[in-house]
């Protein structure tokens, strides 16, 4: 054992030796030598390790307040300067509404996307009206700002108090992407920062494939400092009509039917209701804005229902007495829901969320084999189920969708008030996964989550290759959102 204790330290002192002839570790510039227009923080980490998941916590090293593109291009040079060997990344964080730490950097830097300012502008080109907004913007200040023109964007999620650059990176998608595609079918251009620290222009004219990439690229090729957005007249006020069905065909047939029809809805989506509803249940789609939890407080007896939701956009003179809120009020409804369950204590828990795109084909054994079998009730969160259409999305963004027409998103959105619930959650999930996978039901994870290369490559497909060449070429040194566990530094 004195030999070999005699040789470790021979061995050692040998291979500090080699380093230091061939190869100089030159100090790394420290982050304090980092310039901002901004702010360089150490102390509020905690914030930024926090997201709506609620169950992972990754402390960054530092946090970055941007004041300018400017600062989130010093950023990201100052840590692919520092080349391969160091094992800094950097998160941009929009509002933090992921859901399993995507948008935090263990020991990395976070680049808090709100701060960066610049607001929206609306423009217009060639006719078009569009919207220049920064890519920390709540979508709900993009709104507002556009109204005032009287204009607004075409696609929406359900929810508005995300950011413009969180949702790019995904898809964004609700009620309206039937007929316009989800938002990354409607922006016109970007500016981006990428991984090399490099402030880049893209459209579908101009770096199209820097364009494409960021496009529901989950963060990994740039970061979105900007978005121009294409915008339509806004209607003043919508109809908002519910119908209730006890059948699933009936339900599915009807929602796809209306959204292949040429004269239809503005808005269509759809939920599951199994074993009563609360408030935990109701949030997600509250239909009266004065009163979201009392609007839909049935009792469903037991029984699996399903529940189409519509709207159809008008302007004031042509009002009549039917349920209708202001476009406003409808859009931003799911807000109203917030405030009522903060103030319960029940948002800041954590959210389990599956969200799941099944094939047209197969939905049918989908609500078979999870509906009142997996699921036997709906109390802890909404399931929504409703109908999108591929030809309203590009290929060749990196969003990953069925390869069929029509697909239906189901998304399973638990609140877990209790650690018991968050296990039953858990449990439920991976269940509904198994089950998929048995079935051979080939469904694709919306805001997917891996831990593994291999899983990531069967969620890309044949498209995994173009991904990685995406990465090497845009951030050669895997720098970008790592909270994602796509790739590893260095790559
Ligand atoms: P974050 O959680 O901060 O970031 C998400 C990812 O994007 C991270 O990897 C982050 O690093 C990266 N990122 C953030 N900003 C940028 C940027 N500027 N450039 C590049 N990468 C960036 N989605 C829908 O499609 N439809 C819905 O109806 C919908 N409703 C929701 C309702 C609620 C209550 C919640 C919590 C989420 C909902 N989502 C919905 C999901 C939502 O779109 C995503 O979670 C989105 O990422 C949240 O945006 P964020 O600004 O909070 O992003």
């Amino acid at each position: 054992s004195c030999f070999i204790r005699l040789f470790v330290v021979v061995v050692v002192l040998l291979g500090s030796v080699t380093m230091h002839v061939s190869d100089p570790v030159l100090p790394s510039p420290p982050l304090e030598a980092l310039r901002l227009e901004g702010k360089l923080s150490f102390d509020d980490g905690h914030l930024a390790a926090k997201d709506f998941g609620n169950r992972y916590r990754l402390l960054p090293a530092a946090v970055v307040h941007p004041a300018s593109v400017s600062d989130v291009a010093s950023t990201v040079r100052h840590v692919f300067r520092l080349g391969p060997s160091s094992k800094l990344t950097v998160a941009a964080r929009g509002h933090g509404h992921s859901l399993r730490g995507q948008a935090q950097a263990d020991g990395g830097i976070v680049v808090r996307m709100e701060s960066l300012g610049g607001g929206t502008r609306v423009s217009h080109r060639g006719g078009q009206p569009y919207a220049d907004a920064s890519g920390g913007e709540l979508w709900i200040n993009v709104l507002e700002e556009c109204l005032k023109h009287g204009l607004a964007p075409k696609s929406w999620t359900d929810y508005l108090h995300l950011t413009v650059g969180g949702t790019l990176s995904n898809a964004g998608i609700s009620g309206q992407a039937f007929r316009h595609g989800p938002q990354i079918s409607n922006v016109n251009q970007l500016e981006i920062v990428t991984g090399k620290g490099e402030v880049m222009n893209c459209s579908e004219e101009q770096n199209a494939d820097l364009f494409h990439a960021a496009l529901g690229g989950l963060g990994q090729f740039g970061i979105i400092t900007r978005a121009q957005i294409a915008l339509e007249p806004a209607p003043e006020m919508v109809r908002w009509i519910r119908v209730l069905y006890s059948d699933f065909a009936s339900f599915t047939e009807d929602q796809e039917m209306l959204i292949s029809a040429k004269e239809t809805f503005d808005y269509i989506e759809g939920f599951v209701i199994i074993n009563r509803t609360g408030l935990l249940n109701n949030w997600r789609s509250s239909f009266d804005p004065q009163d979201p939890a009392r609007a839909s407080q049935f009792d469903s007896d037991g029984k699996i229902l399903f529940c189409l939701e519509m709207t159809k956009n008008f302007n004031r003179h042509e009002a009549e007495s039917m349920s209708q809120v202001s476009y406003l009020e409808f859009l931003d409804r799911v807000h109203v829901s917030e405030v009522k369950l903060r103030s319960k204590g029940l948002w800041e828990i954590p959210h389990p969320w599956l969200n799941l795109f099944v094939p047209r084909t197969r939905i049918k054994d989908f609500a078979e084999g999870v509906f009142g079998k997996i699921l036997t009730d709906s109390n802890n969160g909404p399931i929504l189920l409703y109908p999108l259409n591929r030809s309203k999305w590009d290929n060749r963004t990196s969003a990953v969708i069925p390869d069929e027409e029509i697909f239906y998103l189901v998304a399973l959105l638990s609140s877990a008030p209790s650690h018991g619930s968050l296990e039953r959650a858990l449990k439920q999930n991976s269940e509904i996964v198994d089950f998929c996978n048995k079935a051979g039901i080939k469904m694709k994870q919306y805001l997917p989550y891996y831990t593994t290369r291999e899983e990531w490559n069967g969620h890309y497909g044949d498209r995994w290759k173009t991904f990685g060449h995406r990465k090497r070429t845009y951030d050669p040194l895997a720098i970008l959102a790592p909270g994602q566990r796509i790739f590893r530094k260095p790559l």
